[in-house]
């Protein structure tokens, strides 16, 4: 058990003591524990009692529950108010926007004790009837309900990661290696996986499904499968699977078409033909050469959805995809200036180890206070010890910035004055998310004209199967950042993964650069930018159109022009 799983534990425990109202005093305990570890660096599993009390925020009792959960996975405590607690009001406590306060109520006053039951009690009427909770509440409740049920089963690309490549690395030694091969949407690099699918060559259809049926931990869904197809589940983590078998014969025009959406494969390629036809029409013994045949570029695999690939193919206009390997910098990052977990020499260091030529660091603004947003003296400050640091890590450069928070009215969150003190600025919202298309949008124009902003950051504010964005109006957002030489960020953080793929190739041919920024606020996270990468490259991002695949001398001439064109 490590430590993010420990936190996991606690964060329960703390939210079942709050629905039965154990002592607040108690529960306040777990919850500095919680703080402790989550900022600490130190592996608990590797600490015995003694070591554990001398943290400070840890106590006796709560170092006992951490070695219980490393021994057994629980603790007594947590076992009691589990045992206390209906099963399926577990699954409520996961519902977005309903505090134990209110869950309490539903369960106590109504008798609800699953989502199920919930979700009736909401269209009947009764929850708005309920003290405290009102029409609003009620309708927030369903939103959330419906937002969960339509998740079930579905898992972030970056959750599913390792999952993934472990199964591919178990049916590759029991199959072959040049008998599997990936397909589906995790081969398409999705954001969001509801099922993982390989193809595997046989020759022996019974024979190969017997053998599937022996791996461990695999559970064949008979109804659902065929000769052709086993389909079933994985137990842990619970996500469906998906072998089709096939023949030799047939592996390349099958690969093609299990890696292609239906859209892509709706695509016409002649007046009578699509991309289904042309992937069908006869064995072939490489991709390469169904593209040639059609006489169009290769489609790479991740592009394969029906949005711009078939027509940029065919006139020879698909560009270069952008690779790791072509960003030289990392923009936008936090340090414990804000709410960062690490120093500014912490970051700075870890990114020139990792072969980066330059930082760019960007804390809160001073109206984020809930984030240690920065006030002008602690601007000054950093910015010091930003001078200093670049002097001693020459030739690693970090560049200033700030993550100014756009505020209610588009305005920026300090005076010009201030803003000009900075290289570049992000510009992002954080609070009052719920507004209609109209708002954001104006909301975001505003901070978009603003000259000092250089890149607008995760635009839609959505955190992947947790809540959606705020609606914005893309066309014009993209179109003003085209006519306001702003840069828009691909959030690389696998829970944003915003602005969405969907847009990029919108943005690239209006000449929108797109960053591709972690969002670091642990210097442990700087690898996110890989899934910025993975879905920029949907987008058919290429290194040209990267902000942050300019090195350190192009990316200072990019600050210092923009800001030479500001009037004062
Ligand atoms: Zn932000
Ligand atoms: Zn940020």
């Amino acid at each position: 058990m490590d430590n993010k799983s420990i936190i996991k534990k606690l964060k329960l425990t703390i939210q079942l003591m709050e629905l039965h109202e154990e002592n607040p005093f108690k529960i306040r305990s777990y919850q500095s524990a919680v703080n402790t570890i989550d900022r600490g660096e130190i592996s608990l599993v590797e600490l015995d009692q003694d070591e554990l009390q001398k943290i400070n925020g840890i106590g006796k009792s709560i170092a006992e529950v951490i070695r219980s959960l490393i021994k057994s996975g629980t603790f007594p405590l947590l076992e009691e108010l589990l045992s206390n607690t209906p099963e399926g009001l577990l699954e409520v406590m996961q519902l977005k926007g309903l505090g134990p306060k209110k869950i309490k109520t539903l369960w106590k006053e109504l008798g609800i004790t699953s989502t199920h039951e919930l979700m009736e009690a909401c269209q009947s009427g009764q929850v708005a009837g309920l003290k405290g909770f009102g029409q609003k509440t009620q309708d927030t409740i369903i939103a959330a309900l419906e937002f969960q049920a339509s998740n079930v089963g579905k898992f972030l690309y970056a959750e599913i990661e390792e999952t993934s490549a472990g199964l591919d690395k178990l049916l590759k030694e029991r199959f072959g290696e040049n008998n599997v091969v990936q397909v589906g949407e995790y081969a398409r690099n999705h954001e969001i996986i509801s099922d993982l699918e390989w193809l595997i060559i046989s020759e022996d259809r019974p024979a190969t499904h017997k053998q599937i049926n022996s791996i461990e931990g695999l559970v064949q869904n008979r109804k659902l499968s065929s000769p052709y197809t086993w389909v079933g589940q994985l137990t842990s983590p619970e996500i469906t699977l998906r072998f089709r078998l096939c023949t030799e014969n047939a592996l390349v025009s099958e690969f093609l078409i299990r890696t292609s959406s239906p859209e892509h494969l709706n695509l016409p390629i002649t007046d009578t033909e699509t991309m289904a036809h042309l992937y069908r029409k006869k064995p072939y013994s490489s991709p390469q050469e169904v593209y040639e045949e059609a006489g169009m570029q290769y489609i790479p695999t991740e592009l394969r959805e029906g949005y711009f690939e078939v027509e940029a193919a065919k006139e020879n206009k698909l560009p270069k995809l952008v690779e790791n390997g072509d960003l030289k910098g990392i923009l936008h990052n936090h340090s414990t200036y804000s709410d960062g977990k690490h120093s500014l020499r912490e970051m700075a260091e870890q990114c020139r180890d990792l072969g980066y030529e330059y930082l760019g660091i960007s804390d809160h603004s001073q109206t984020a206070v809930y984030a240690g947003g920065l006030d002008v003296a602690k601007i000054e400050r950093q910015h010091q010890e930003i001078d200093e640091l670049s002097k001693e890590l020459a030739p690693f450069k970090i560049f200033k910035g700030i993550e100014s928070d756009i505020l209610g009215d588009g305005s920026l969150d300090y005076p010009d004055e201030v803003l000009a003190k900075f290289d570049f600025i992000v510009s992002s919202i954080h609070s009052v998310l719920n507004m209609d298309t109209k708002k954001a949008t104006a909301r975001l124009l505003k901070a978009i004209q603003n000259p000092y902003t250089t890149i607008l950051g995760h635009p839609t504010g959505r955190l992947l199967l947790r809540r959606d964005g705020y609606p914005i109006d893309h066309k014009t957002i993209i179109d003003a950042c085209a006519k306001y030489n702003v840069a828009i960020e691909i959030n690389a953080n696998p829970w944003r993964l915003d602005l969405d793929w969907r847009w990029v190739h919108y943005a690239l041919t209006q000449n929108v650069k797109i960053a591709i920024n972690p969002d670091s606020h642990d210097k442990n996270t700087y690898n996110h930018m890989h899934y910025g990468v993975l879905v920029g490259r949907k987008g058919g991002l290429s290194k040209d159109m990267t902000l942050n695949a300019l090195n350190k001398e192009e990316m200072e001439a990019y600050f210092e022009n923009r800001k030479s064109k500001i009037k004062q």
